[in-house]
């Protein structure tokens, strides 16, 4: 089970926070084949799409980083306590993620009942690099061989972000829908 996101992931310079673009991936609509049945909506036909690879997100992990608990009959379970209870998104968002939020609202809007805005949110990258992610059942030396593959591919991107960028002027807007 997992919940869809839209991941923007903003750096300030000193001069405000401006979008860093995401790299180029396979697309998952058309499986990188650029077609479906004529060429592809998703990615026009490239096969390639500009998103961070960590767009997919569990119901646990989507709740460490939000708060927000999807579907009290999935996420019942005991997750770990969250990073920080949902924020909204920040007033001072950049204009290229703020259009890509709206354009988001649009779409779930046009898509009908079945489709849900689950919550927005965000994160420092300081915040995501100094939780404890280690998980109860983990032996000390061994998180990174027991760490969920969607939980270990999250923090190896972020991780990577923090090495490029100020891990305090870095952050991740999050908007998590079905
Ligand atoms: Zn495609």
């Amino acid at each position: 089970m997992s919940v869809d996101s839209l991941v923007v992931v903003e750096v300030d310079h000193g001069f405000g926070w401006e979008e860093l673009l995401p790299p180029y991936g396979r697309c998952h609509a058309c499986d990188g084949e650029g077609r479906l049945d004529g060429p592809c909506p998703g990615c026009d036909g490239s096969g390639q799409v500009r998103q961070w690879p960590w767009h997919d997100s569990t119901h646990e992990l989507s709740f460490i980083l939000s708060g927000i608990r999807f579907r009290p009959e999935i996420s019942s379970p005991p997750f770990p306590p969250p990073i920080a209870a949902v924020r909204g998104l920040p007033a001072d968002l950049s204009a290229s993620a703020r259009h890509q939020f709206d354009r988001l609202a649009a779409a779930i809007a046009s898509w009908g009942r079945q489709a849900y805005l689950h919550g927005l949110t965000w994160l420092f990258v300081k915040e995501v690099l100094e939780y404890d992610w280690t998980r109860p059942e983990d032996g000390a030396d061994h998180q990174s061989d027991t760490l969920a593959d969607a939980h270990r591919m999250f923090l190896d991107g972020v991780t990577q972000l923090g090495q490029r960028f100020p891990p305090t002027a870095t952050r991740l807007v999050l908007a998590f829908y079905e």
